[in-house]
């Protein structure tokens, strides 16, 4: 198996008839860097920056944070390292910053909490770019953006610590910077918010939870918690179309990339990249060199006439069986 493993691990990923897509890694820790590599991922998709902020009492400092960074960015380079700012608030909590709601799903969470204290992003971004110098590899992710002024603002500070850094002497290039789309609203505003970043991805972790209204963590209604639900599908067809139809590259950065069924839709769909836990990577990656592009956009056709989530689960389990 290691064998087989290793050997994929070089093999580029792509179709039978050559179309390629990146695979890329979710972090979060150093521990999840050491397996990326080992699989083959080109680049990290989202560095989820949260992860070394929750297991501290208190905000790292900017040279902690610095430090941090350069590991996820020295370890991946010269490929892209996406580092999406704070993401807290919803199901993520910071012991020593509590946020008390009685939605927190629809509260305070994500670029909400950042540009309402701006010195926590401010922080977290002058970090980013000190961290980036001689590397050139970062990416800038913002996360749970419903409002083009949100980009506007975020832009704006970043630009402005990017000057700063520059003038205290840090060789450092501006960083590509993108989106999340992960709000129903932001599906709906691809070229605008593609007009104003370099690259959108879109969580469909949070998409799903808020495109079928059901809590992605509560058990009592998993079973309605459907990345198959056709109105997803639809809203994720959309997006590749709207974004490719003004030229941005898309990816996506939730667990459906790490589905294999999930991938293949995606990869039919016209995603460029999909980013996902290191363990999803092999798996995915035979899966697309076992297939055609052809093949798998004629599946994709053939799910989006269905109406069950269900159904189209089963059809694209079946497809794969056929597939090997
Ligand atoms: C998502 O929402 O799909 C996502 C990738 O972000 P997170 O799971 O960290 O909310
Ligand atoms: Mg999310």
């Amino acid at each position: 198996l290691v064998k087989g493993l290793e050997a994929l691990r070089d093999l580029p990923c792509e179709t039978t008839d050559n179309h390629r897509v990146s695979l890329l890694v979710n972090t979060g820790l150093m521990t999840d860097v050491v397996r990326s590599l080992s699989h083959g991922a080109e680049g990290i998709g989202l560095y989820r920056t949260e992860v070394p902020f929750m297991i501290k009492d208190r905000f790292p400092s900017e040279h902690e944070q610095r430090e941090y960074y350069r590991e996820q960015l020295e370890a991946f380079a010269p490929n892209p390292v996406t580092m999406r700012t704070l993401d807290i608030g919803g199901d993520k909590a910071l012991t020593y910053f509590p946020i008390q709601e009685e939605n927190p799903f629809l509260g305070w969470r994500g670029i909400r909490v950042t540009l309402d204290h701006p010195e926590i992003f401010l922080v977290q971004v002058r970090a980013m770019l000190k961290a980036s110098e001689g590397l050139n590899n970062l990416q800038i992710m913002l996360p749970m953006i419903s409002n083009i002024s949100e980009v506007e603002e975020s832009l704006h500070l970043i630009y402005r610590v990017y000057h700063e850094v520059r003038e205290e002497g840090f060789n450092i290039h501006m960083p590509k910077v993108g989106v999340m789309v992960e709000i129903p609203a932001a599906v709906y505003q691809i070229r605008e918010l593609a007009d104003r970043v370099d690259f959108l991805s879109v969580g469909s972790n949070d998409l799903t939870q808020y495109l079928l209204a059901v809590d992605r963590n509560n058990p009592r209604v998993a079973q309605l918690y459907h990345s198959y639900h056709p109105a997803v599908l639809q809203a994720l067809v959309r997006v590749a179309q709207d974004a490719h139809a003004v030229g941005k590259p898309v990816g996506i950065c939730g667990e459906l990339a790490g589905d294999p069924g999930g991938a293949l839709l995606l990869m039919a769909m016209g995603y460029d990249s999909l980013s996902m836990n290191a363990a999803s990577l092999p798996k995915v990656k035979s899966v697309i060199r076992s297939v055609s592009r052809e093949w798998a956009v004629q599946l994709l056709e053939d799910v989006l006439l269905l109406d069950s989530p269900h159904v189209i689960k089963s059809c694209v389990d079946l497809a794969l069986r056929n597939a090997g």
